[in-house]
């Protein structure tokens, strides 16, 4: 039963304590500067607004959404949806979250590379996650290893997303501080707690690509195991 008692899951563990770490680490850096209130007094809503306005896009609504760090931008219908504690507070996390959400906006209105290579891959990718492991049970299971080695590339497909999200992630983060600092809607010292913010969101996004390029090593693994025991 090479998928429930396997000495290769051991190799996810750095991945599974890393991401532990960062969801904590999310949770208590947004906890704490959502109580700082930055200088400019305004909300992230209006923050989002402004900085759209500033850099002339004019077709892109705000919107409130339920849920917490629910945050996201949706370049389809051109919607950047905030969740309530980003949307109507004027605390340092507010701003650094809608400013980072803009950035994605920015992204997708200045045709960021990046950005396109992974709107690209989406249904490359879906299709490899959700077919990957199928295909390696039956060909681990049924010994065909044509089919192990399709369902490698597949799971590849959906890591290959994961590592392209890096770039993506932190160049809005990057977007988000310098617009805010630009826009004077941050100003001085109240740069680096913003950063902080976004980098632990960032690092969630980390702890997600290692643990897909982990999972993809023991599967290979799995399957080298396999042929050499034949
Ligand atoms: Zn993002």
């Amino acid at each position: 039963m090479p998928f429930i008692f396997d000495p290769t899951y051991l190799l996810l563990i750095p991945a599974i304590l890393l991401s532990l770490y960062a969801q904590t680490k999310v949770q208590t850096t947004f906890n704490k500067y959502m109580r700082v209130p930055a200088r400019s007094g305004i909300t992230g809503a209006q923050a989002a607004r402004e900085l759209l306005k500033q850099n002339q896009i004019y077709d892109i609504k705000v919107e409130q959404v339920s849920g917490r760090l629910s945050d996201h931008y949706d370049p389809r219908s051109k919607i950047l949806r905030l969740s309530p504690e980003v949307y109507s507070n004027h605390s340092l996390a507010s701003l650094g979250v809608a400013a980072h959400e803009v950035g994605h906006a920015f992204q997708h209105a200045s045709e960021y590379a990046p950005l396109k290579l992974r709107s690209a891959i989406v249904p490359v990718a879906n299709i490899g996650s959700s077919l990957a492991m199928p295909l390696l049970l039956f060909g681990l299971i049924l010994s065909i290893p044509a089919l192990v080695q399709i369902g490698i590339i597949a799971f590849s497909a959906a890591v290959l997303f994961q590592l392209i999200t890096l770039p993506v992630e932190f160049n809005a983060s990057n977007r988000a501080i310098a617009a805010l600092e630009s826009g004077g809607m941050i100003q001085g010292d109240e740069a680096g707690p913003t950063r902080k913010v976004l980098n632990a969101a960032a690092l969630t996004y980390v702890a997600a690509t290692l643990m897909s390029v982990l999972q993809l090593l023991r599967l290979i693994l799995i399957s080298g195991g396999r042929r050499n025991r034949r």
